[in-house]
């Protein structure tokens, strides 16, 4: 979905909302959602809970600013859950008060420890591993670590979104918890030796430029390359998913780096008994099968299978560390981007 689609879509979001809440919103059959996930992909999730449980989810969505909405709002805030597509939003959410423990078993027995809050302040729903798109023509490797990325021998055939993206930020904190500082500033500076452009534009527009011949591997989420694949709108993704292979970086000190998306329930939530209705909801073995199969990505629920197409890509072991660790370390990691100036 293009930047300019997804504003004027959050512009009417916001519209509808104001529109709809009295401050402060009253519970009254519905539970208010503030989500940085798509609409394409959240709504057939809403539309399944409000089948089951009659309970109308309203949806702000946003790329930005949603936690600062939130605290922004404070008491009168209408916002009942927030979704997020990474984990240092939700830590920084809960670091500045504006979350509530939820206790429920229904969610806790569905969630991994690694990929929740110890206090239970937010929850893992999908993962996501941050992945090499290698060229089917030009790089036809089977094996690769997160290091090798810096050996010269990528020298100018490396691209990227911008390093301090959320989705990159994840990684190199990762890199920092398991290397330390020293080590991943050299690391940086070694992948910024063999960039082949500026880091620059989204996840696949890093199979774009493979398709174009502007670089032989890409960093990018696992689900995009399913996205692009049963893209119909637009075709010419295929034609760019098509060009590259997902190969699973491992190293000897860690494995593939995984991200989540997922939920917190907000400090001062008015419809909470709604929104603890559909956290459960998302944690369930059916919403998780919706999450696996309508946008490619792993479910924290270890009962539900991937869908057929990720499975195909092959098995790896993720990273172990606690999701909650990279998030910690994300200020450094930018600081580390900036230090070395990735993206100039
Ligand atoms: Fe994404």
């Amino acid at each position: 979905m293009s930047v300019t689609r997804r504003t004027v879509l959050a512009s009417a979001a916001s519209l509808a909302l104001a529109a709809a809440f009295t401050s402060p919103a009253r519970a009254d059959g519905t539970v208010n959602v503030y989500t940085y996930r798509q609409p394409s992909l959240i709504n057939p999730l809403f539309e399944a809970f409000t089948a089951r449980t009659g309970i109308q989810v309203r949806a702000i969505f946003a790329d930005s600013g949603l936690v600062e909405r939130v605290a922004q709002e404070g008491r009168n805030s209408p916002a009942d859950i927030l979704l997020t597509a990474d984990v240092g939003r939700l830590v920084e959410a809960a670091d500045r008060g504006l979350a509530q423990p939820v206790s429920s078993t229904a969610i806790l027995d569905k969630v991994p420890a690694n990929l929740r809050d110890g206090g239970n302040l937010w929850f893992g729903l999908t993962m996501r591993a941050r992945v090499i798109y290698a060229s089917v023509d030009r790089a036809p490797i089977t094996g690769i670590s997160y290091e090798e990325l810096a050996d010269p021998k990528w020298k100018g055939k490396i691209c990227l979104r911008p390093g301090n993206h959320p989705y990159n930020l994840g990684l190199i904190a990762a890199m920092i918890a398991h290397k330390g500082e020293a080590a991943t500033r050299d690391w940086l500076k070694g992948i910024k030796a063999n960039l082949a452009v500026r880091p620059s534009g989204n996840d696949r527009s890093q199979a774009k430029s493979v398709f174009a011949g502007e670089c032989d591997l890409a960093l990018a989420n696992t689900y995009y390359m399913g996205k692009m694949l049963t893209n119909e709108a637009e075709p010419e993704q295929q034609d760019w998913a098509k060009a590259v292979k997902i190969v699973f970086p491992a190293s000897s000190d860690f494995g593939t780096h995984v991200n989540i998306s997922g939920m917190m329930l907000t400090a001062n939530a008015p419809n909470k008994d709604n929104a603890l209705k559909l956290m459960e909801f998302l944690a369930s073995d059916e919403a998780q099968a919706l999450y696996a199969n309508g946008n490619f990505e792993y479910p924290v629920n270890p009962a539900v299978p991937a869908s057929d197409l990720v499975k195909s890509w092959g098995s790896f072991t993720p990273d172990s560390l606690n999701v909650s660790e990279i998030a910690r370390l994300e200020p450094a990691a930018a600081k580390l981007v900036d230090e070395v100036e990735f993206n100039d």
